[in-house]
């Protein structure tokens, strides 16, 4: 006979973990307790040996769905009496627990519920211990059925007793209903309004077929749905939610259906089907409506989370659905009822919506699988709020993040809690969700920030925010923080060479940077390289329309001369509208300098005629991208002084363009150029400093073809390679890498 104190850390609580160890330790004649803690489970388990392996085997295998064990520390303690195993109170810790699960899909054992148990029969919003809400019904801590949406919904007495039941799946479930006691779905078409889920189901099966649009509440926020297959009514929907270029979503029926329509490796389908349900951008087999991707050759793809999806897929043969955010243009997506009537009106030919409050709102998540890895580049549902665990104490610390994709992030103890993929915060409702939703994590996590961080630009919303209070403030320069981010993400507290590429950022100097090869750590930068500086003719302008961009930095290489280059590009343009911009440049007039690695994507991108004006962040990249074919292994020449110069680069392209050579070549050569330069200039800097580990970060390494390449080059030259997995390398994940400099700082 021998007692063990064991520690259980990783995301244990709101996922079933105790009666899932209560009931291993009824199998194996363990006695002792399980309780939550601050930072995990702590059981105390007595038995003789044998007993205590096994039990301890079964925590580590078995654990249930949701449930990621992070680390098991087993002590040996004293022998106490015990009458049994018992699943205790926890003290009331809340103000330090931080363990709030994310919103699970729909488990197996539901689905067979529901097809089974005479209370649940079709029961569209089934869960238990495993599965169903959790993030976007919570108000307050405890997490407890009182302290969530779910509190208005008086449990049945059938509902009473398996939430009493130990032994039952949805012991402690706080979201459990059935068809008797739970919230109900509703549906409004025509002026008409129907309760009855079988009815809902029918009529909306029926629209779908006819080509009509279904506005529905979904886990955390609504969805515009449609035939994914039917051009006209992805065309309707794209129009009426004034959303001109970017891909929508689909829903698949199931994963058959998405292997019919794109390629799908082993870690891809693991994602589609894990509990986080994320949309997976995926390779593209054949076409869906023209529409839905807008020329693009990848789909964002995922699967059923929700019970009513799976009623609703029962009910039609149609093997894809659109599924994109109930929103408009740059709004945050809507989660109320009474909204959604309203703003869809006119988009949506039904309003179909249950009766239980979204409290917190989330969109869904979008992964993608870069070398082998699932990389989180919209992180939410599914996702928020499980906490990166970090080397410093970064407790009070408000990260506020940056503008465009905002995400913020605060601090408890060790931990840093990143919030839901907010947006833009430019949109003034998706300002106020941002402003609530600080508000909302203050309350939940108990938390009083007395240090708030922010970007460097101090006309970004985010920063505005932090400037108006009184507060301890700080300021973090941009590509630090995404470096400090991917740090951060890997436990790493050193100096390492920082590669970070992406858009847009305030630089220390004044001017825009986004190529910046950094050699920090936490504390601190040098900006060892970057590209070499170029006017964006009209600012902001410039980014929404990429042919200005092209001009400029032929106008850099060819100077005059720009007149006599003899390509489409040119030829195709006003020689008045050509003037301005040069006008511009030679008497400075707004052309801010940038150093983007992403202004120089959309140069090519403008020059190649791919993408001469965006209609959505990025998207001239993203086309340039597409283009890539795995076969071209050439690329164009750079030079590497004391800044680095795509002179020769813009020479060589011009020369390809004129001997008509396929764009998909001069797409990939350019990218195969930026991929060796990341090579030449870091291998440069292990030279020079004897530095070896290279850390990635930045909007534009969401690219699979540039990520996967650089990976493996650095790899093969010896170099250690860090890259982001669970926090997003773009923008969304800046708050973080605030959070950890200010943590250093602070000391
Ligand atoms: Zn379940
Ligand atoms: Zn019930
Ligand atoms: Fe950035």
């Amino acid at each position: 006979m021998a007692a063990f104190k064991i520690k259980v850390e990783g995301l244990v609580q709101g996922v079933g973990f105790r009666p899932y160890v209560y009931r291993i330790a009824q199998k194996y004649n363990i006695s002792g307790t399980v309780k939550n803690i601050t930072d995990g489970v702590e059981i105390i388990a007595q038995g003789e040996n044998n007993d205590i392996k096994s039990f301890l085997d079964g925590i580590n295998k078995g654990a249930p769905g949701a449930a990621q064990l992070e680390n098991i520390t087993v002590v040996e303690t004293g022998l106490q009496s015990f009458s049994g195993f018992a699943i205790v109170q926890s003290e009331d810790n809340s103000h330090t627990i931080t363990g709030i699960s994310p919103d699970i899909a729909v488990c197996d054992d539901c689905l067979k519920d529901m097809a089974t148990q005479p209370h649940r029969l079709s029961y569209p919003l089934i869960n238990c211990t495993n599965c169903g809400p959790r993030f976007t019904i919570i108000k307050d801590l405890p997490y407890d059925r009182g302290n969530t949406t779910m509190q208005p919904f008086e449990m049945c007495q059938v509902c009473w007793e398996e939430y009493n039941n130990i032994l039952d799946r949805r012991f402690h479930a706080q979201p459990l209903a059935c068809n008797h006691c739970g919230p109900t779905y509703q549906m409004v078409a025509d002026n008409k309004h129907t309760n009855i889920t079988s009815e809902i189901l029918i009529s909306a099966a029926e629209m779908l077929a006819n080509g009509k649009i279904i506005a529905l509440k979904g886990t955390g926020g609504f969805h515009l749905m449609c035939n994914a297959l039917d051009d006209a009514a992805v065309s309707r929907l794209r129009a009426s939610k004034k959303r001109e270029g970017k891909p929508f979503a689909v829903l698949f029926r199931n994963i058959g259906a998405i292997q019919q329509y794109a390629a799908v490796n082993s870690i891809e389908e693991e994602s589609l089907t894990s509990w986080r349900r994320p949309i997976v951008l995926l390779q593209m087999k054949k076409q869906l409506a023209a529409s839905v991707t807008q020329g693009l050759n990848t789909i964002g793809a995922f699967l059923p989370y929700m019970p009513f999806h799976y009623l609703l897929f029962e009910k039609t043969d149609l093997p894809a659905l659109v599924l994109t955010s109930g929103n408009l243009a740059d709004e945050p997506i809507v989660t109320d009822e009474d909204k959604a009537k309203l703003v869809f009106k006119d988009i949506a030919d039904a309003v179909i919506y249950y009766n239980r409050e979204i409290y917190n709102r989330t969109d869904d998540s979008v992964v993608r699988v870069i070398a082998g890895k699932e990389r989180v580049l919209r992180r939410s549902r599914g996702y928020v709020p499980s906490p990166v665990k970090t080397s410093l104490k970064v407790d009070g610390i408000l990260a506020t993040g940056a503008e465009l994709v905002n995400c913020f992030c605060i601090g408890k103890g060790q931990q840093a809690i990143l919030s839901q993929h907010i947006g833009d915060l430019k949109n003034i409702e998706t300002f106020t969700f941002y402003t609530e939703t600080i508000e909302k994590f203050k309350r939940l996590f108990r938390f009083h920030p007395e240090l708030m961080v922010h970007d460097l630009h101090p006309d970004y919303l985010s920063s505005k925010y932090v400037l108006g209070q009184d507060t301890e403030k700080l300021a973090v320069q941009h590509h630090h923080a995404h470096i400090a981010s991917c740090i951060a993400e890997h436990g790493l507290d050193e100096k390492v060479i920082g590669v970070s590429f992406d858009g847009t950022g305030l630089g220390e100097d004044g001017h825009i940077w986004g190529s910046e090869f950094l050699i920090c750590d936490l504390e601190g930068f040098e900006r060892y390289l970057h590209f070499r500086y170029i006017p964006l003719p009209g600012g902001d302008k410039a980014v929404e329309e990429p042919w200005r961009t092209a001009v400029s930095y032929l106008y850099q290489v060819f100077g005059p001369h720009i007149k006599l280059l003899d390509i489409p590009f040119l030829n195709k343009m006003e020689e008045k509208k050509l003037d301005r911009i040069i006008e511009a440049i030679d008497k400075n007039i707004n052309v801010p300098l940038s150093s983007g690695a992403g202004r120089l994507f959309d140069a090519v991108a403008a020059l190649l005629d791919v993408c001469t004006v965006a209609n959505y962040h990025a998207e001239a990249p993203m086309h340039l991208e597409a283009l890539t074919v795995g076969s071209v292994s050439s690329r164009y020449e750079i030079a590497v002084g004391e800044v680095i110069s795509f002179a020769e680069m813009f020479q060589q392209l011009i020369e390809d363009i004129k001997k008509r050579t396929p764009v998909e070549i001069m797409a990939t050569k350019f990218h195969n150029t930026i991929i060796y330069t990341v090579l030449k200039v870091v291998l440069k800097i292990r030279r020079e400093t004897a530095l070896n580990k290279v850390v990635l970060s930045g909007g534009t390494f969401q690219n699979k073809y540039l990520t996967e390449r650089v990976e493996a080059l650095l790899e093969k030259n010896n170099f250690e390679v860090f890259s982001h997995h669970r926090v997003p390398c773009n923008d969304g994940g800046i708050a973080l890498g605030q959070l950890v400099i200010a943590a250093k700082r602070r000391k």
